[in-house]
Order: C-alpha cells, then sequence, then structure tokens
C-alpha cells in the first residue's frame, strides 16, 4: 500500500496529483470465507481490521449493503469519550479512547481525532450527585475525568449561559481527554487497512438469508450470490433484529431513529463538546465551523434514516437556553440513522445460539467512540470464542439478570 506523508503529498503535488493509488479494492466475492463480517460500519470494518491485525485471520469480508460508513457511522456527532459508571463499560470505552489517541499512526490515515475536551453539565441536583458518583467511579476505573463547577465551565465555554432560567449550570463532568474525530475517516482508514491485508470490502452487497447446517453456520445468501464461512459476524447496529431473525434467533434490541443537525458556519466560538443532558441537547464546533446539534432518539420504533420536525424544534429550544447565542443561526441541515438499543443501554457483544455467529450491536446512541475497543474486543471473540473486554457484554446477560445499567451515562448523551 503506498504510504501517505508529507514527502507522498508533495511527490503527487509535482505530477498532478496522478499517482495516488485507490485506497481500497473492489473485489467480485470469492466462493468462501475464513470470517465474514456483516455490515461496512465502524464497528464491522475495525472488527475486520483487529481480526487481521492480533489474530492473523485475514481471509475476510465485509460486506455491505450500500456503501461503506453509510450507516450510522457516517452520520454521528462523533463525540468520543469513556466516563461511563460501571466497570466493564469503562475497560472497554477507555480501551477505545485509549485507541482513537493512536488511530490516525496506526492506519496511517488522518482521522483527524481531536482531544478537545468533553463536559457533561450538571443542571439539577440529581446530575450533580449522579456525575460525582460517576468521578468518583472513574478514579477507581483510571479514566481521567473530574466534577469542576459552574465558573470552570464558563471559563471552558464563555458562551454558555450558567443562570438559565430553569436549569441553572450547577457543573459539570469534565473529560479533558475526551473529544470528536472525523467519522468518515474513521470508515475509510480501517477499510483501506483491510484491504491492504488482502481483505475483501464488498460495497452493494446484501445479505437476504443466513445459512445454517443444524446448529452451524455455514455462509450467507446476499445479492451478489451465495458465500461460505465458517465464522460470520453481524455488525449493523439498526439492523441487528433482522439478521438475528435470518439467523432464527431474537435479541433484546429496539431500533429508532436518532438525529441531529448543522448551523450555519460561524468563526470558531466554542472548542468543547458540551453535553447538556438535562435540557436533552448537545453540541460542538466542527472544523468547518458548523456548530454540530444533537437531541434525542423517537419515542417509536421506526427505519427510516430521517429526522423529523418536533426534534429540531425541542433540541434548538432546549439548547437556546443554555447557549442563547444560537438563537441567531441558521440550521443548514439535519439527518438520522436507526440506532440500536438494549434495555441497559449497554452493548451486546457476544456469541449466539447459533454456532459460529457472533453478535456485536446495542451500541445505541453512543457507538462511535467504541469503534477500535469494540473491534478489538470482538475480533478477539471471534478468534479465541472469549474476550475479557467483550464477556460481560454477552446477550445471555438480559436472561441471567446480569444488567450493565448505563442509563445515565448513554440514556440521552452520545
Ligand atoms: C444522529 C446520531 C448521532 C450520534 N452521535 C454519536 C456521538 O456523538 N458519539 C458516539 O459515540 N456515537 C454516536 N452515535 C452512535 C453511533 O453512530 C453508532 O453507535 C455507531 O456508528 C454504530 O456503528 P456500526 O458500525 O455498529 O453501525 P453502522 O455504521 O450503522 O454500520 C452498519 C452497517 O450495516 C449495514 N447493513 C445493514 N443490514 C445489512 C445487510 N443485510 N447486509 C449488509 N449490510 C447491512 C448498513 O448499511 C450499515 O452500513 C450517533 C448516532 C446517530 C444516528
Amino acid at each position: 500500500m503506498q504510504r501517505y506523508s508529507v514527502f507522498a503529498v508533495a511527490r503527487e503535488a509535482l505530477r498532478f496529483h496522478k499517482g495516488w493509488q485507490r485506497a481500497w479494492r473492489s473485489p467480485a466475492p470469492k466462493k468462501r470465507y475464513d470470517a465474514i463480517i456483516v455490515g461496512a460500519g465502524g464497528h464491522g470494518l475495525a472488527t475486520a481490521y483487529w481480526l487481521g491485525r492480533n489474530h492473523g485471520i485475514r481471509n475476510v469480508a465485509i460486506l455491505e449493503k450500500g456503501w461503506l460508513g453509510g450507516g450510522n457511522t457516517g452520520r454521528n456527532t462523533t463525540i468520543i469519550r469513556s466516563n461511563y459508571l460501571q466497570d466493564p463499560s469503562a475497560a472497554i470505552y477507555e480501551k477505545s479512547r485509549s485507541l482513537y489517541e493512536t488511530m490516525s499512526q496506526d492506519l496511517n490515515y488522518n482521522v483527524m481525532f481531536s482531544p478537545r475536551g468533553v463536559i457533561m453539565l450538571a443542571q439539577t441536583h440529581h446530575e450533580v450527585r449522579g456525575y460525582q458518583r460517576t468521578a468518583h467511579a472513574n478514579a477507581l476505573q483510571g479514566v481521567t475525568t473530574e466534577f469542576i463547577g459552574p465558573d470552570r465551565v464558563k471559563k471552558l465555554v464563555p458562551i454558555i449561559n450558567i443562570h438559565g432560567p430553569r436549569y441553572p449550570v450547577l457543573g459539570g463532568l469534565w473529560q479533558a481527554r475526551g473529544g470528536t474525530a472525523r467519522h468518515d475517516a474513521v470508515a475509510w482508514g480501517y477499510a483501506r487497512a483491510c484491504s491492504d491485508m488482502g481483505m475483501d470490502v464488498i460495497q452493494q452487497c446484501e445479505v437476504t438469508a443466513i445459512r445454517r447446517d443444524g446448529g452451524r453456520v455455514t455462509g450467507v445468501a446476499t445479492t451478489k450470490g451465495d458465500i461460505a464461512c465458517d465464522k460470520l459476524g453481524l455488525v449493523v447496529a439498526g439492523h441487528s433484529g433482522v439478521l438475528a431473525d435470518m439467523a432464527g434467533f431474537r435479541l433484546p434490541i429496539e431500533s429508532v431513529a436518532l438525529q441531529a443537525l448543522v448551523s450555519e458556519p460561524i468563526k470558531p466560538c466554542m472548542d468543547v463538546v458540551v453535553m447538556a443532558n438535562t435540557v436533552h441537547g448537545y453540541m460542538s464546533q466542527s472544523d468547518k465551523g458548523e456548530m454540530v446539534i444533537g437531541g434525542g432518539a423517537d419515542g417509536y420504533n421506526n427505519y427510516t434514516q430521517r429526522g423529523s420536525f418536533h426534534h429540531i424544534e425541542e433540541t434548538v429550544r432546549a439548547l437556546v437556553e443554555t447557549f442563547p447565542m444560537i438563537s441567531r443561526l441558521k440550521m443548514l441541515r439535519q439527518w438520522g440513522g436507526i440506532v440500536d438499543m438494549t434495555g441497559d443501554r449497554s452493548p451486546i457483544l457476544s456469541k449466539t445460539p447459533v454456532d459460529g455467529i457472533f453478535v456485536n450491536c446495542g451500541w445505541g446512541t453512543g457507538g462511535f467512540k467504541a469503534i477500535p475497543g469494540s473491534g478489538w474486543a470482538m475480533a478477539e471473540l471471534m478468534a479465541k470464542g472469549t474476550s475479557p473486554l467483550a464477556d460481560p457484554f454477552s446477550m445471555f446477560r438480559f436472561r441471567e439478570g446480569r444488567f450493565i445499567d448505563e442509563s445515565v451515562a448513554a440514556g440521552v448523551a452520545h
């Protein structure tokens, strides 16, 4: 693979950029693979990448019904943080956050990781107590966060109104090494690295059925024909229930639309990410200057990758209280993605009732930040049948009553 570097850019500039290679191949599917991953979002691609890098399994296909990164991976608001309450969550999200720190170098692809800091505002006394508890838990877990007072919040975010009419800012949970990254670059970087290892990233290839021989998977039927495999990873976010149904089991997942919007670009005015979970909205500023704004999920199940007007209104109305200056901004565009929600708001990384099928889903409104760590854990699970990071997130925890309750850290926040 051609390496990207300052010298490569200079060389190509001299020859009118005619020498760049394609970043990844577009091969036809082979008849058989050791492992097939369904879904070329960040989690599917990261799973394939770590299967190759950590476990030497490279006869792998990643099948995508649309274009890679076209699902939630290319639709999210890119917040990265690891300030979760429960130990298994802190472990996998912090692993992930730490992998983001070196991802551009590891993949030789600039994913624009920007550890600018993330504040989760405490706007009720209940939230103050909740976030102080999380800060203490994070200290024990080795995750660096702190509870800060309103004056520090104002210093970090000068445009904030800390004396809001309904919900004054009482403090915040601050993670200085949280931040953002360029979402589609994460998918493209992994796709390029997978292709370079000899894996096949196959777009426009929808899985339409799962083939089984008794209790074991044997392959998949796709819009490009049947493909056999020994192991199958289902990593399709909002469509996890659909794929599980094809395989003959049920998942405790609900699919709902989650929406976001961006404003017209303005001069730099906010260099941290702010989440206001009580009023129900969050905001950061993109490198282009747009204010990137996210709100809540729809209250009903659906598969429409669209937004709805009442959400824009509710989210903007909520944020105007805390950031009065945004009332003067024009909103540019709005979109939606289908997120996969579990009852305890924690993901599922698991073996399934079908031998050889593994599932990675349930990241709900907050899985972008988890992409590298989830891929690491899922690859280990697929290669070895067990993984310290993934094991607590088995789908069977719902039957066994071992919930990993993250409703405070992940119910609204992303
Ligand atoms: C508006 C919005 C804002 C968000 N904000 C944040 C945030 O700030 N921070 C954060 O951490 N997370 C956020 N998230 C959540 C995050 O985007 C997701 O958790 C994450 O991207 C999931 O990645 P994935 O790879 O599992 O799924 P996806 O990227 O959705 O990939 C799944 C892929 O599977 C493919 N697929 C489905 N069915 C089939 C089939 N039958 N055959 C082949 N392919 C199939 C789909 O086309 C899709 O490309 C947000 C989500 C949304 C929608």
